[in-house]
């Protein structure tokens, strides 16, 4: 593609009244004409959608795994990971604001096109054994990350989607094939909370998140708590139990401490014990993995069967691998994950 063409969209269709329906996400935007969707990323020109950010990258970084975070899924791997600008949601405590909400310094125009050959051969290079879609939500760059995809499987390098997990059914049918893992933020456990605070629908993610498991891609689950919105043990239960049931004990959770941001100052840090509450909540409801994030401790595997440390780490750094062949060495029970 010429740098300065415009990538048309995939995953869109005309509506009778003129309109483009994006089928891209769960928001399912209907764009008029020169008008641009809820992520701003897709634009209605002359009848076609586009994908504005396409080949824009505002991050490319060579990452631990676990920082996506994935703990079960090659650990101690390098995860090529790489970001173009947007989101489709506006959660009010955002980690990355910065680049995920479209503004004046992140505008994709302004940013130099990357083709997705020459990421590829960066990929290469650094000797990745994933390539991880994260910072920003992958969703909203699909078209780069499918292209990227392709060429990643048929090097045998993995493919992740760190992501809020509210794309379309539609999307899920058409990459699905080329996911190997993803990490899906649930962010609460109330649809009042989804629809206050990021604009979007908790059921949709809990959907696309069930598609992931039943289509064997390896599947672990972040909730990042914040104090007085998403912390409550009604919400906690409510998703242990969601997670047990419908997408497996061996799911791993990763419950993370919330720092205040620029858009969301007015709440205090998430306090140490309100995480040690709500792995216990998760411990009692089943669960077999639970994980800290964003603190020190709670970052190690144990067996579920005997209790012997397996995987040791420092926050998002391996320390250890006792796993043999993805079992436990003492008592030889497997363990989940892709080892
Ligand atoms: S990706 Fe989602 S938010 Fe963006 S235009 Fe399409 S439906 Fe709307």
């Amino acid at each position: 593609m010429n740098p300065n063409e415009k990538q048309e969209a995939q995953l869109w269709q005309h509506l009778p009244d003129g309109r483009i329906l994006c089928e891209l996400c769960s928001h399912f935007c209907m764009i008029s004409e020169g008008k641009k969707g809820l992520c701003k990323e897709r634009q209605n020109i002359e009848g076609v959608l586009y994908s504005l950010n396409y080949g824009r990258l505002i991050a490319a970084h060579v990452d631990p795994i676990e920082k996506k975070p994935l703990y079960h899924f090659l650990p101690g791997s390098q995860s090529f990971s790489i970001a173009s600008p947007g989101c489709n949601l506006r959660c009010a405590w955002c980690q990355n604001w910065g680049i995920s909400q479209a503004n004046e310094r992140n505008d994709p125009s302004r940013l130099k096109y990357v083709s997705p050959e020459e990421v590829f051969k960066h990929v290469l290079r650094s000797k990745a054994k994933s390539i991880a879609y994260t910072y920003t939500e992958p969703t909203v760059f699909f078209e780069y990350t499918l292209q990227l995809s392709k060429m990643a499987r048929a090097e045998g390098i993995k493919n992740v989607y760190v992501s809020n997990g509210f794309m379309s059914e539609q999307m899920l049918d058409l990459y699905l094939p080329w996911l190997d893992a993803a990490n899906i933020d649930i962010k609460a456990f109330d649809d009042v909370v989804y629809r206050k605070y990021s604009g979007a629908r908790l059921q949709a993610v809990l959907d696309n998140c069930k598609r992931l498991k039943d289509a064997g891609v390896w599947l672990e689950v972040t909730t990042l708590l914040v104090p007085g919105v998403n912390d409550d043990d009604n919400q906690i239960q409510g998703l242990a139990n969601f997670i047990v049931e419908q997408l497996g004990e061996e799911t791993p959770w990763h419950l993370s401490r919330y720092f205040p941001q620029a858009q969301f100052s007015q709440i205090e840090a998430t306090p140490i014990k309100t995480v040690h509450h709500a792995m216990a909540i998760g411990k009692a409801a089943g669960l077999k993995y639970i994980y800290a994030g964003n603190m020190s401790g709670g970052a190690d595997t144990y067996c579920p069967s005997c209790e012997a440390v397996l995987v040791l780490r420092d926050r998002i750094f391996l320390q250890g691998n006792h796993l043999v062949n993805g079992k436990c060495p003492h008592c030889e029970s497997k363990i989940a994950g892709v080892w």
